[in-house]
């Protein structure tokens, strides 16, 4: 069973996933805008980055922030975003059977 899912944290990987859709459909929304159609106008000026830049920015700090291994205390995303391949990250993270930096495979209790 993967890591994440073993140590309770499978969910924060789900809300980071959300956050990313809107960031998706926030572009979208952007791009639509200089081709002259409006969507959802009560959000708020559509020709603006600043929305989708946000939560795009944001939930990546979500990531980063949130997750953290119950044996060694370490944000693992921070390593995991340095030192596997781009295209690999999120796969390494979501599948990997044990914490990026310690080694420890998961348990959801904590060992201290
Ligand atoms: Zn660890």
């Amino acid at each position: 069973m993967p890591w994440i899912v073993t140590t309770g944290q499978a969910w924060k990987l789900k809300v980071f996933y959300v956050l990313i859709v809107l960031t998706g459909t926030l572009f979208a929304r952007f791009v639509l805008s200089y081709n002259g159609i409006e969507v959802m106008p009560g959000l708020g000026e559509a020709r603006s980055p600043a929305l989708f830049l946000t939560i795009g920015i944001g939930a990546f700090l979500w990531l980063l922030l949130s997750i953290q291994c119950p044996t060694c205390d370490a944000l693992p995303v921070w390593i995991v975003l340095r030192e596997v391949d781009a295209s690999r990250w999120l796969l390494d993270l979501s599948q990997s059977d044990r914490c990026p930096v310690c080694g420890q495979q998961g348990s959801p209790v904590r060992q201290d």
